[in-house]
């Protein structure tokens, strides 16, 4: 392998090493409005934190009452506002390249001047790029949290799902409930009728189960056949109710399975949070109750009962 302290810059590469060390300082001390937007904007990743930059760095050369931006990134929307509106307003579609990355709408008491909104233009276009990654950013973190198949949370969103929830339980003291669904007999589905059905049997599952339950309430693909739903505010006795309630919703599931409709049924596990318990152990005793549902017939709930 070459030695390259050994190599000797040429007259060349000496030019360009002053060059670089002059852009560094001007790039450091530019009193320029748009360089130094730009450059705080390359210090962050989050959505949240660049808006807040574009608004102070506007607001700087042309004061607004309100900004408000909205985007809806990966089934999820995302809404940011500062100051209180105005009657006027000038409202930008951000794209670059043919996509979409949100509305900015600027909100004033008085009129934007055609320079002022000049000059907004200049900035947004200096501040495209740096949104456009941040929106992918959220869309990448969405991907890895999401289940292919059914587009529901998977087990790494359901694990951090439990132990943001284990730690808001524990500290207001509200209850918290777990279900975990398996599908009966599923391997005998996917056995007789193949793969391509079996799946197609999932995402109807994810589908009813999102129906069933409250908005408040969220739901996880985090095995093969196996599904969690966690209901903040939600005692033992409600998540049963609510488990019974999700157990008809999947045996109401029809799927075109040649001569009969097929149909599905699953077993359900309940435990609602103990104070001081980690996510992990919560997780077991709600597996504990499902073990129980399937040795005591299937298509049926149980909870790990704390309360006699
Ligand atoms: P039990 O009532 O005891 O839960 O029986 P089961 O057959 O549902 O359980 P088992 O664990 O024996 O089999 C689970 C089956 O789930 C095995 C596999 O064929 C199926 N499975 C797991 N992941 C997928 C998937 O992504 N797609 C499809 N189509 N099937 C899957
Ligand atoms: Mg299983
Ligand atoms: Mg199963």
């Amino acid at each position: 392998m070459k030695n390259l302290t050994s190599i000797q810059p040429s007259k060349t590469q000496h030019a360009r090493l002053a060059a670089l060390k002059q852009s560094f300082h001007d790039w450091n001390n530019t009193p320029d409005v748009l360089t130094q937007m730009a450059k705080r904007l390359s210090t962050t990743l989050s959505l949240e934190t660049q808006l807040g930059i574009v608004a102070e760095e506007i607001a700087a050369t042309i004061p607004f009452d309100a900004l408000n931006y909205r985007h809806r990134i990966a089934r999820q929307d995302f809404v940011f506002s500062t100051g209180m509106g105005g009657p006027h307003r000038c409202e930008y579609r951000l794209t670059l390249e043919g996509s979409y990355y949100g509305t900015l709408t600027f909100h004033r008491r008085h009129k934007f001047s055609s320079e002022e909104m000049t000059g907004l233009e200049m900035m947004l276009s200096a501040a495209i790029c740096p949104l456009r990654n941040a929106c992918q950013f959220i869309s990448i973190e969405q991907a890895a949290l999401t289940d292919s198949l059914t587009n529901i949370g998977n087990k790494r969103a359901l694990d951090e799902a439990l132990s943001r929830a284990s730690a808001m339980a524990d500290r207001h003291g509200a209850p918290w409930s777990l279900i975990l669904c398996d599908l009966d007999h599923f391997k005998q589905i996917n056995d007789n009728h193949g793969h391509v059905v079996g799946d197609h049997i999932l995402t109807k599952t994810a589908e009813k189960l999102e129906q069933a339950v409250r908005n408040s309430d969220t739901v996880y693909r985090f095995g093969g056949e196996e599904f969690a739903i966690l209901l903040p505010h939600t005692n033992e006795l409600d998540a049963r109710d609510v488990a019974d309630r999700i157990r008809l919703a999947v045996e109401s599931i029809r799927v075109d399975g040649g001569e009969t409709p097929l149909t599905v049924t699953t077993s359900c596990g309940v435990a609602v949070h103990l104070m001081e318990e980690s996510s992990d152990q919560w997780l077991a005793r709600a597996d504990e109750a499902l073990y129980r549902a399937k040795a005591q017939g299937r298509n049926c709930t149980r909870v790990f009962a704390t309360i006699s």
